[in-house]
């Protein structure tokens, strides 16, 4: 039977890091919800799995090859150096966008953490109308008290420097070929794309899923990795740490004030032993003085470092010409 053309084909990308424990267990499980899209009549038959391997050093990519060899709807692509999950997933993503014809892509851990069952709400959302569907975890159960706090934490962390990010999303995502086509526009290479999807905009919604535990394999990320992602994820979405320093160069120079009231005083009621009121001032003053140079300093990196990224300055979402 000809695949029906005016369902739409749904890419599967998969990011995969030292996967062989989980994959062969994946991929079953994947393949059945291509099946149940195409089965009830969501998508068309076309509809594929693309498994990214990141460098991993197991074997990983033999797995996808021979998967391939019997099942065409297993694709890969594998980077030649392990490059992080965030870059497993761009290259992904613009395999889908450059060289297939699919119609939206899923993003999803290849440990089977995110609800296979929630692509199919994902696709009907797309179905809908929507640009981006982002999967929210309702829970984290699964998740250790550590993950769980320190998550949150980084959120609100997040939330206050002005970060658009939408809380207890990770990369479980359903992005159309609008959105893929808008993010290929961003030419940084310190990519957070769950800092850049909501940053893009057009028509979004969310669908929650419990958060299942890792079935098998170890987490890829340990602590030190989720420390320099979160502070990647700052970092290269605002410069306000900068702005930061300058505040606080501000606020000790008015507390020179006080400072210098209570030195003078003591001076003057002849408490404090000699050379002591010079240094207590100057040390104040130049302090505040250094932190409000480096902070002018900030404010100008921080106006190179948005140059520098040549993102789009806008993505006209409709127009009536
Ligand atoms: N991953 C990757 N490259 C890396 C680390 C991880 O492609 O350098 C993949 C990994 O194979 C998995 C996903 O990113 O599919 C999430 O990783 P993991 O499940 O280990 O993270 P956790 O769920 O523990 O945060
Ligand atoms: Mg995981």
């Amino acid at each position: 039977m000809e695949p029906d053309r005016t369902l739409p084909t749904i890419a599967l990308v998969v990011p995969c890091y030292n996967e062989q424990a989980a994959l062969p267990e994946t991929l079953p499980v994947l393949l059945g919800v291509l099946s149940t899209l195409s089965g009830s009549g969501r998508a068309s038959e076309d509809s594929f799995i693309l498994c990214c391997d990141d460098g991993s050093t197991d074997r990983t990519w033999d797995i996808i090859a021979e998967w391939h060899a019997r099942e065409p709807r297993v694709k890969g692509i594998s980077l030649a150096h392990n490059r992080g999950q965030q870059n497993a997933l761009f290259a992904g993503l613009m395999t889908v966008l450059n060289s297939t014809t699919a119609d939206a892509a899923v993003t999803v851990d290849a440990d089977l953490q995110d609800a296979p069952e929630a692509i199919i709400e994902m696709v009907d959302h797309f179905r809908n109308g929507d640009d981006i569907v982002y999967g929210v975890r309702s829970s984290r159960t699964t998740d250790s008290w550590f993950k769980r706090n320190s998550a949150r934490w980084f959120y609100g962390l997040q939330d206050r420097f002005g970060l658009e990010t939408i809380p207890e999303h990770s990369e479980f995502r359903l992005m159309d070929r609008r959105a893929l086509e808008l993010l290929s526009e961003y030419g940084e290479s310190n990519l957070y794309l769950r800092g850049i999807m909501p940053h893009i905009g057009l028509q979004s919604s969310v669908v929650t899923y419990a958060r299942a535990a890792r079935m098998a394999g170890e987490s890829k990320y340990p602590l030190s990795k989720l420390i320099s992602t979160s502070i990647d994820g700052i970092t290269s979405f605002t410069a306000k740490p900068m702005r930061l320093i300058f505040m606080i160069g501000l606020v000790l120079l008015l507390t020179d004030i006080v400072v210098a009231v209570w030195v003078l005083m003591s001076h003057i009621r002849g408490i404090a032993i000699s050379g002591w009121s010079s240094l207590m001032l100057s040390v104040w003053f130049l302090g505040s003085l250094v932190l409000i140079s480096l902070g002018i300093i900030g404010e100008y990196i921080g106006k190179i470092f948005v140059e520098v990224k040549h993102r789009p300055r806008y993505a006209i979402h409709h127009t009536l010409l």
